[in-house]
């Protein structure tokens, strides 16, 4: 069942990944976590390595370190193919537009992410790298969400990637529908915990702008508050600024609570900040509360009610 109300995220896809059988032997791999989001989000599938003409089956490709360049090359023929993947893969990447993140194969050279294998000269392994896919949409693309189906299994991972696509495609839609320069207000604060999330001085920043919107015309409010938002949504959150957002939701609630209660967040949040409660605890905890005690600002957070809660249910690991 498709939950109502969310936004749809536009992601780039990796086509393997149980899309087409589109793998070098031509095979396609399952993830039950991919096939559940594909129901929220819109798919743009690619494959490099099909993009660039390479057929199915074909031969492998390896990442080679080249005296520190790495090099995508045929495992067989020991063609070298950087140039020619690099060319259509960056005008592909380029190309995207209203684009809310990247999900990529784990392990593979081209579209790996963090764990793809780069070889020496002796044909070992030396070290492991982003594909070459991903350092290009990276180097293009630097403030988009990139992540692979396995690091999506770590639950701080899964959540911050997706709060990351599902408040992009949020921002998009109401920036798309902004008419009037008091409408970036609204926006703002309906963002104002997810922002703060990510970085502070960002929400400084763009409280700032929104204070000025009076001296812009709306397509300036519209650009500036865009790229300030994703540059701030680029940072990887710590325990200590989870605590923080969750620290400021529970001061809105806190009187409708008793003593005991409150003695209980305040213990929750103190061992979630050293470690000794991992974050999918508190996410619960907060569920509940704020079902019992929210009020409407607090129910507007995006940050609050991000994604369809199911997305949080499919199997994870802790992972902080
Ligand atoms: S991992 Fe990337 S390059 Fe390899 S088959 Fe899948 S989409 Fe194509």
């Amino acid at each position: 069942m498709v939950e109502l109300g969310y936004p749809r995220p536009r992601i780039v896809m990796s086509m393997c990944l149980g899309i087409s059988p589109v793998r070098y032997n031509g095979s396609i791999v399952y993830d039950n976590f991919v096939e559940t989001l594909k129901r929220y989000v819109d798919v743009q599938p690619f494959c490099p390595e099909v993009a660039v003409g390479l057929g199915v089956p074909r031969n492998p490709v390896v990442l080679c370190d080249e005296g520190g360049d790495i090099r995508l090359v045929d495992s067989k023929t020991g063609i070298d193919l950087t140039e020619r993947f690099a060319d259509t893969v960056s005008r592909f990447i380029e190309s995207l537009n209203f684009v809310d993140g990247f999900l990529l194969k784990s392990a593979s050279p081209s579209c790996g992410v963090g764990d793809a294998k780069v070889y020496g000269r002796d044909r070992r392994v030396i070290r492991r790298s982003d594909g070459l896919l991903t350092l290009l949409a990276r180097s293009v693309q630097p403030f988009l969400p990139v992540e692979s189906e396995r690091r999506l299994m770590n639950y701080s991972i899964r959540r911050s990637y997706l709060i990351k696509v599902f408040s992009l495609a949020f921002l998009r839609e109401a920036l798309c529908s902004l008419t009037s320069k008091d409408g970036i207000a609204d926006i703002h604060r309906k963002l104002k915990y997810v922002i703060m999330l990510y970085s502070p001085s960002h929400l400084r920043i763009l409280g700032q702008l929104v204070a000025k919107r009076k001296g812009y015309e709306v397509e300036e409010l519209r650009e500036s508050y865009s790229r300030l938002f994703k540059e701030a949504i680029a940072h990887t959150p710590s325990r200590g600024s989870y605590a923080n957002v969750f620290s400021h939701i529970y001061r809105h609630v806190k009187d409708l609570m008793t003593q005991e209660e409150r003695r209980y967040v305040n213990t929750l949040l103190m061992n979630y900040r050293l470690g000794r409660e991992p974050l999918r605890t508190i996410v619960v905890y907060f569920r509940g509360l704020l079902h019992r005690f929210g009020n409407r600002y607090i129910a507007e957070q995006v940050f609050v009610d991000p994604f369809p809660e199911e997305l949080d249910h499919i199997f994870v690991t802790d992972g902080g």
